[in-house]
């Protein structure tokens, strides 16, 4: 069998039928979480319904499996089954049982049981089971895991891939403006690639949500209403200009490749790190955000690795949220209120903002009276006097520094002054 799965790069696909056992033998060739996965959400339940059904006979869908190049490490990687593998190893494993009130199979009793309470027959019908087995090889050597990456999301939902291309192929600003943020070396620091626009579609994604001010829906025909609503976008605007803050941010935060930086992770840090910069002391605050993101993602894969009633619910509820629709309102604002929670929670010395930034007109009258009407930045000026109708209140510790809108923080400025003063920080 032969398809021609991306623009004209040949895949090789064979069938092979491989018993359990065979399954088993091959635990530590097998990669069974490649970076295009999603994490494995199921659950006991479902674990028992795959193997019940193996027992009775009846039909498993098919795995993909990628081999990969010879030499290094595993044999082969998952492209889709993760979960059915997993789930058949842990069984193999006595990691689990079958539901407590499980039918019997071939009359005998199986409720309750684990792999090695089975009877011998029922043992080795399970053992010698055949599951299809698609092993796709490419015909072109050192090709990048992306082609791989595309026939998994093609078989996950099969609809969208191309999505993100007709939208750069929607003249307008916006679509200009997402080209732009696309080149931010912020993207050189995730773990995915560019493949299909993946950096278009993302930078569109953190656009949206920019726009939104927090979570919202980011799918597709979200993406779509922002290009068309969208065509004359300033790209010198307020927006712009935040977006570009908050990529900037991100990038000195990770100026290096983070593979923990994933694609439904990266938009939901991206959300944190808009929040810090509108609302809180942030300065100096990037080696803090970084170190966070590294051992809250550390500690949510070694969880995985551990038995349902041992993980922590807040994580259990994480990996459910990142198992699938990560692109709705829903899923992210869950996930970005776990985050913000933990990150405050490990630096409770993040002091937010003053919430007032404007001077009111009395705090400005008694400023200027302090000041006897006189400049007191003097960096454009010798100490001027002010006239009242043309001169400016200035944060003596500046806003975004933590400094407060309070009278004792004040000090009288010309308007010359206040801008050198702002252009040099
Ligand atoms: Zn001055």
């Amino acid at each position: 069998m032969r398809g021609d799965y991306n623009g004209g790069t040949e895949v090789r696909l064979s069938k092979q039928p491989y018993p359990i056992t065979t399954l088993n033998g091959l635990r530590n060739a097998i990669d069974p979480t490649p970076d295009y996965q999603r994490p494995p959400a199921w659950n006991l339940k479902q674990k028992q319904l795959l193997i019940d059904s193996i027992l009775r006979g009846y039909d498993v869908p098919k795995m993909y499996w990628h081999r990969l190049p010879k030499g290094e490490g595993f044999k082969f990687a998952v492209i889709d089954g993760q979960q059915r593998l997993r789930t058949i190893w842990e069984f193999c494993a006595n990691e689990f049982a079958l539901a407590k009130n499980a039918d019997p199979i071939d009359g005998e009793a199986v409720a309750g049981k684990r792999y090695s309470d089975l009877d011998i027959d029922l043992m080795s019908k399970f053992d010698i089971y055949p599951i299809d087995i698609v092993i796709v090889e490419e015909a072109v050597q050192n090709e990048d895991e992306d082609e791989i990456r595309d026939m998994f999301l093609r078989l996950q939902n099969g609809t969208t891939l191309k999505a993100q291309e007709k939208r750069n192929a929607m003249p307008g600003q916006m679509r200009d403006f997402v080209k732009e943020l696309a080149k931010h070396p912020f993207f050189e620091s995730c773990k995915f690639s560019n493949s299909r626009f993946t950096f278009d579609h993302i930078a569109a994604q953190m656009v949206c949500l920019e726009e939104a001010g927090g979570p919202a829906n980011v799918r597709d025909s979200d993406l779509n209403r922002l290009y068309a609503e969208n065509g004359h976008f300033d790209v010198n605007g307020k927006l712009a200009k935040k977006v570009r803050r908050v990529l900037d941010y991100l990038k000195r935060s990770f100026p290096e490749k983070t593979p923990e930086l994933e694609r439904y992770n990266a938009i939901t840090l991206y959300c944190l790190a808009s929040t810090l910069l509108e609302g809180y002391v942030h300065q100096g605050t990037e080696p803090q955000l970084a170190q966070w993101f590294i051992s809250f993602e550390t500690e949510r894969r070694q969880q995985n690795e551990l038995d349902e009633e041992q993980r922590d619910p807040q994580l259990i509820e994480y990996l459910r949220l990142t198992s699938y629709s990560t692109d709705t309102a829903e899923s992210i604002r869950g996930r970005l209120e776990l985050m913000e929670k933990l990150f405050f929670l490990a630096y409770p010395e993040i002091e937010p903002l003053d919430t007032s930034r404007i001077f009111t007109p009395e705090q400005r009258l008694a400023i200027f009276r302090k000041d006897n009407g006189h400049c007191q930045l003097k960096i454009a000026c010798n100490g001027d006097k002010l006239s009242w109708g043309e001169w400016h209140a200035d944060h003596i510790v500046p806003h975004s520094k933590g400094g407060k809108t309070t009278v004792a923080n004040g000090q009288a400025a010309c308007p010359a002054c206040n801008l050198a003063k702002s252009n040099k920080t």
